[in-house]
C-alpha cells in the first residue's frame, strides 16, 4: 500500500547510498581541503549489510516504492556490488538503477547488467579534458568516463542518462559542446543546477546557471521544444531537439524547485532515513535491524516518519536557510 506524506506525497522512489567513499574529489561535493587523509570516513562495520539493505528495500515496496536507485559516495567503490544488485533484482517489478561516475564501468558493466541492473547514470560535468580534470580534482580523463558510457551502452544500460552539474565559471562553457557530443547518440544528458547541499563547497547563488539559460544557450545552436514528462514527479524537465537529435533534461532544483512532487526517500550509508536532501536528522533504522525488528515493524516505521515528512526545502530556501546545518551529499547519497 502507498503511504503519502503531510503533504500528500506518495512514497515512490528510494535512494540508497551503499558508501560515503569516493575515488573523485568534484570541488562542488567532496572537495580536498576537507575529504583529506584526516576525514573519518565511515566503518565498514557502520554499513549496511547487502541482506539488511535488501530488507529495507522490501520494507520500503511494501509502503508504495517502485524505484530503487543505488548511489553514494561511488557505489562501484562498494565492494561486490553485483552481489547486491542481484538481490535487489528479485524484488519483483522494481526499477533498479544506479548513479556511478563512470570510473569502474568498463570492468563493472556487464557484470552489474547480468546481475539484473536495468539503466545506469553516469555523471560527466565536461567533455574538455582540463576542464573536467580540474573539476573532479584527481585528474581522471573525460576519455575514460566515455569508455564507461560505451560499455553501459553496450551492456545494455539503456538508455544511459549523463548528468552534468553546471557552475558558473567552472564548467558553463562545455553546456553547449557536451550537448553537441550527446545529440544524436542516444544517451540521455541532463543539466543540474549547482545546489547548495552540504557545507563544505562554500556554493554561491550566483554560480548557479539558471535551467531556462541552459535551454536558450543550445536552443540557439540546437533548437530545442518542450517534450512531456514521462511521469508526474519526474526531476528532470525534458526537452526534445527539433532536429530528432534526441532529448535533453534540466534538473532546476534551485530556480524551478520541485518539492511539491517529490516523491523520494534516501537511505545513507549507515542506515539513517531521510525525506529530504536537504534534512538535519535522519531515522536509524540500522538500530530497528539490528535490535531484532520484524517486516512489519520495519515497515510500519518507514511509513510513520514517511506520513509526517513535510519537507520542502527548496521552495523555502532564502538567505535565512542558507546557513542552516545540512548533512553532505556524498553521506546521504546523490
Ligand atoms: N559518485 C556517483 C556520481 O558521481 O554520480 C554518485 C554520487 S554523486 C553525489 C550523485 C550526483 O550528485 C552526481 O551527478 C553529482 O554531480 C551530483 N552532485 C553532487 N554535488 C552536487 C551539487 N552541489 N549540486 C548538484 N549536483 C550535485
Amino acid at each position: 500500500m502507498t503511504v503519502h506524506d503531510a503533504l500528500d506525497r506518495p512514497l515512490r522512489d528510494l535512494r540508497i547510498s551503499v558508501t560515503d567513499r569516493c575515488n573523485f574529489r568534484c570541488v562542488y561535493c567532496m572537495p580536498k581541503a576537507v575529504f583529506d587523509r584526516d576525514h573519518s570516513f565511515l566503518d565498514r562495520k557502520e554499513l549496511l549489510t547487502f541482506e539488511e539493505i535488501t530488507r529495507l528495500a522490501r520494507a520500503f515496496v511494501a509502503n508504495g516504492v517502485e524505484k530503487i536507485r543505488l548511489t553514494g559516495g561511488e557505489p562501484l567503490l562498494r565492494r561486490d556490488i553485483e552481489r547486491l544488485v542481484a538481490m535487489l533484482s528479485e524484488i519483483p517489478g522494481l526499477d533498479l538503477t544506479l548513479t556511478t561516475n563512470g570510473a569502474l564501468l568498463p570492468q563493472k558493466a556487464q557484470a552489474l547488467r547480468a546481475a539484473g541492473l536495468l539503466r545506469v547514470t553516469v555523471s560527466l560535468d565536461s567533455n574538455d579534458d582540463a576542464v573536467f580534470r580540474a573539476m573532479n580534482d584527481v585528474d581522471f580523463p573525460v576519455e575514460r568516463v566515455l569508455e564507461g558510457i560505451e560499455a553501459a551502452a553496450a551492456a545494455g544500460l539503456t538508455p544511459v542518462k549523463v548528468n552534468m552539474v553546471v557552475k558558473r565559471g567552472a564548467n558553463d562553457a562545455s553546456i553547449v559542446p557536451m550537448a553537441r557530443l550527446f545529440h544524436g547518440s542516444g544517451h540521455i544528458l541532463r543539466f543540474i543546477e549547482y545546489m547548495d547541499v552540504g557545507a563544505t563547497n562554500g556554493w554561491r547563488l550566483d554560480e548557479v546557471v539558471p535551467a531556462a539559460e541552459i535551454v536558450q544557450r543550445i536552443s540557439r545552436e540546437l533548437p530545442l521544444e518542450p517534450a512531456d514528462p514521462n511521469y508526474r514527479g519526474e526531476v528532470a524537465r525534458r526537452w526534445r531537439y527539433r532536429d530528432g537529435g534526441g532529448e535533453i533534461g534540466v534538473i532546476a532544483s534551485v530556480t524551478q524547485a520541485f518539492c511539491q512532487d517529490c516523491t523520494r526517500a534516501r537511505i545513507s550509508a549507515e542506515g539513517k532515513l531521510y525525506g529530504c536532501l536537504f534534512a538535519r536528522r535522519g531515522s536509524d533504522l540500522r538500530a530497528l535491524l539490528r535490535r531484532g525488528a520484524s517486516d512489519a515493524e520495519l515497515a510500519a516505521t518507514i511509513a510513520a516518519v514517511w506520513r509526517v515528512r513535510a519537507d520542502r526545502y527548496s521552495e523555502i530556501r532564502s538567505s535565512g536557510t542558507a546557513d542552516l546545518p545540512r548533512i553532505e551529499m556524498s553521506y546521504i547519497g546523490g
